[in-house]
Parts: structure tokens; sequence; C-alpha cells
């Protein structure tokens, strides 16, 4: 295999790994049986930007053989970090951690331009930092979206005046509802719901006796409500007894993908003393980004500091995605009054569900055994979409490029099921991404995370009916 790689005999990337543990790159034996599965050697068909081809890269970074120079980070920033190499690699290369811890070191010591460094410290150290900024930030969204000018943009022809990219980020725009769920429900004790029977027995469903944390994350704590909503009442409705600790912060996952381990590190401590105390059974996630963040926060500690000591294995542990916990009372969801009107529904597998949490049968299980429907996995359902936390934002075209193959991906689906109304998917980010990509392909379907899918099987006549 040829390289063209910038040799160079400067040696000072070589001090920067220092601190890192980086051995696992060790691993790799460049047999390339990762290449098909990354979307963007499958866009650009150029070794630098396939797993073996950043392999190579961070390996010379970190052997001191290449300097960090733009035609070595470029195609280390232009890596979704969707982790469809993990999958695919027989030997168990760590790819993930390695190019985050590979991204740290290349913001602490390259320059940043004054736009980078603005938004940085707006966005991921100011907005992502506070709740109240996040709250007014998702009214302020909210109110744009009310105004009707982002129909009028991407609707009629005013949309011409504007850029085509600027039209299509208006699609993305979340569905924000004004207010923080945290905030809404911080600290109460949420007691299990008592739930009769679906066969009209009258009998109560005998439930379980477990306490468990929600995390309620970011973005998604004052945007698409129906998703925690949903979550809560699933929860309860099998007999947990649910706290929304109102210290807890954004996971970190936005600022570990771009670089800020230091953010990250600060909120990684935050939030384990925000649910530790509380003598948990399981965090609940749902957005699948988040629940692979919160899975590996020993990643970000050295090994001998002092924070790394902290009790992560026994954090980490407790963290489950609602589709994977739910799946394992499936006795007492089988009791739940669901519709059984037949439907169709397609599934779309996120990423960090799939290939960093390793979770990808039980989903589709739990789903495929709701009375009347008939689940169906896109053509290319473990396929990233490009969303990648904000790598929608910051590589917008190769962005695009990826998620027009899922929407093409989709359409196929479509034709073999053309009853199909709606589509599902565990991760916000992936929610934002296909239904913009739907949504400018005037593609008639609905897009939904599996917790609100389940409880709209929940309601007749509209009612829910667990309260
Ligand atoms: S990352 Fe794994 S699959 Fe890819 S080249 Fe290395 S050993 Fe092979
Ligand atoms: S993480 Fe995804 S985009 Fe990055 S190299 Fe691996 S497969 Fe390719």
């Amino acid at each position: 295999m040829s390289t063209d790689f910038s040799q160079n005999s400067a040696i000072e990337s070589k001090a920067l790994f220092n601190e890192v543990e980086f051995d696992n790159i060790l691993k790799c034996v460049h047999c390339g049986l990762c290449l098909d599965s990354c979307p963007t050697y499958r866009e650009l068909a150029d070794e630098k930007d396939s797993p073996r081809g950043r392999l190579y890269l961070m390996r010379g970074l970190w052997e001191g053989e290449l300097e960090l120079k733009p035609q070595v980070i470029d195609p280390l920033n232009r890596c979704i970090d969707c982790r469809a190499c993990e999958s695919a690699c027989p030997s168990g290369v760590p790819f993930g951690e390695l190019l985050e811890k590979t991204r740290g070191i290349i913001l602490e010591n390259k320059s940043q331009s004054l736009k980078e460094k603005i938004s940085r410290m707006f966005l991921l150290k100011g907005l992502f930092r506070s709740t109240g900024l996040m709250i007014t930030a998702s009214r302020l969204l909210k109110l744009y979206s009310a105004s009707g000018l982002p129909k009028l943009i991407t609707k009629t022809f005013i949309g011409r005046l504007f850029p085509e990219l600027f039209v299509f980020q208006q699609h993305l725009l979340p569905d924000c509802s004004g207010e923080s769920f945290k905030r809404k429900h911080a600290d109460k004790i949420l007691a299990p719901l008592q739930v009769q029977e679906s066969q009209k027995t009258g009998t109560q469903i005998q439930q379980k006796n477990l306490r468990v944390g929600m995390f309620t994350g970011c973005i998604m704590d004052v945007s698409e409500k129906a998703i925690h909503d949903s979550t809560l009442t699933l929860l309860r409705s099998i007999g947990c007894e649910v706290v929304v600790p109102g210290n807890q912060v954004c996971c970190g996952a936005l600022h570990v993908h771009s670089g800020d381990r230091k953010t990250a590190r600060e909120f990684a401590v935050k939030n384990l003393s925000a649910f530790e105390p509380r003598n948990l059974d399981a965090i609940i996630t749902n957005a699948a980004g988040c629940g692979a963040q919160l899975k590996e926060y020993h990643h970000l500690f050295a090994e001998g500091t002092a924070d790394a000591q902290m009790n992560w294995g026994s954090f980490e542990n407790k963290i489950i995605d609602v589709l994977e916990f739910l799946s394992g009372y499936s006795e007492l969801l089988e009791k739940l009054p669901f519709r059984d009107e037949e439907d169709t529904v397609l599934y779309d597998a996120p990423c960090h569900l799939m290939h960093a949490q390793k979770v990808d049968e039980n989903p589709r299980k739990l789903l495929s055994s709701l009375p009347g429907v008939t689940l169906v996995p896109l053509t290319e359902s473990n396929w990233c979409c490009g969303s990648g936390g904000i790598y929608n934002l910051v590589q917008p075209d190769l962005s695009k490029a990826v998620l027009e193959r899922k929407i093409e991906s989709v359409r196929q689906t479509l034709r073999a099921f053309p009853e199909a109304k709606s589509i599902v998917t565990g991760n916000p980010g992936c929610l934002y991404q296909i239904r913009a990509g739907l949504r400018s392909n005037a593609i008639d379907l609905s897009i939904l995370h599996p917790a609100v899918y389940l409880m709209e099987r929940l309601k007749i006549n509209g009612s829910p009916q667990i309260p």
C-alpha cells in the first residue's frame, strides 16, 4: 500500500503523546478489513480518509515521524467518529479512543483561528455549560420556528436568496420546547405508575422495584420533549422509581469529539457526583451518543492521576440505553396495553448504539415484539447518517454526501415496503440529520425515537393509556 503522507524527521509530536496511553494502536495489523465499512473512505476513496490511513497518521504522530500539519490533521478532522471501523476490526483496535485522544493533543497544540476560538468559547464552553443559556437558546429557536421563517426559506422562492447550506440547516433545527426537562423534574422521586394489564383482567402489572436515574443531556433537555416524556412514562410503567438529578450536566461527547477533553473532564466529574450518591440500580440514557460517552469516561483520565482513581467503573456499569433496559423486562412490556393494528416501521441503527455501545439486537427484538408491528431495518441501517455530533456543522459537505447515501437507503427500503409511514432511530443527532434529509428530499415519512413510538402504540383514540 502506498502512502503519500509527508514524512518529517521532527519528533515534537512524540513528546506530546508522552502522557497518553496509546499502545493499543499497535493492535492494528494493517489488514484493511475496516476500509469498506468507513463512510468517509466510501465517499472520498482516499487511503488517508480510511480507518487504516488515519491509524497510520496517528501512529506517525505518536512515534514522532509526522508533524501536526494540515495534511495530517485534515483527514483526522474529516473522520465522523462513527466507529463502524471498530465493529469491522478483527484485532480490536479501539479507534474512537485513539482518535479522540489525538484530537485532544491537536487542539492543545495547534493555533486556532479567531472564528474557531469564539465558537468554542460561546458554544462548547458557554452554552453547553449552562442550563439557563440552553433554555434561552431553546426559547429563541422556538420563536424562530413559530415565526414561519424556516418554512418560508425552505419552501418558497425566498430560499434562493440564501446559500444552499443555510437552507438545508433550517431542516436541521431541533423541535425546541423552551423549557428544561431536568429543571421540571429536578430531584423529585417519581414513583412507579399503576398500570392495568392489557387483557382487561383488572390485574395490576407486577412491577419491578428498581430505582433508576435519568440522564437528560444538554440539547435533549430543552428539545424533542416527547423523547424524555416517553422514556419517563415507560420506565415508571414497568415499576421503576425514577430520579432526575438536577445537578447533572452535558455528557461532554461533543467536546471529546472536537478535542476539548478539559471541559469533558469537568463534566465527567460533575455527572459522577450528581448520580453516584443516589443509590441507583441503573442510569438510563435515550441518546446513543451520550450513552457511549458516559460509558467511557475513564478514557479521559490518565492512569495514576487522582481523577482516574474515582469510581468510574461503578458509574459506567450503570449506564444503559433505554431500549436495552426495557428489552430486559419484556415480560412486563408484553402485559402493557399496546394497540395491535398492523404497522410497518423502518429502523435505523445509530452508530453510537451499535458500534460504540455494541447494542443492536435487543432494540430490534423489543420493537419487533410489539403486537401488529413489522420492523424493517433500512437496507444500510448500520451505516452512518453523517450527523456525528456537530460534524454536520463543521464538515457540512461530507456530512451531506454521507446523508444522501442514507436517504437513498430509505428510498430503497420504501420501494420494498411502501406501506411504511415512519422510521425510528435511537439517537437524537441521527434523528435531526435523517429528518433534515427526509424534509429536504420531500419524503413523506415521520421519524421518531423508539421510546416515542412505543408510547404512541400505547394510545387508544388519541388518549394515553398510561398517565
Ligand atoms: S484497524 Fe483493524 S481492520 Fe483496520 S487495518 Fe487495522 S487491524 Fe485491520
Ligand atoms: S470512525 Fe467512522 S469515519 Fe472514522 S475512520 Fe472509522 S469508520 Fe471511518
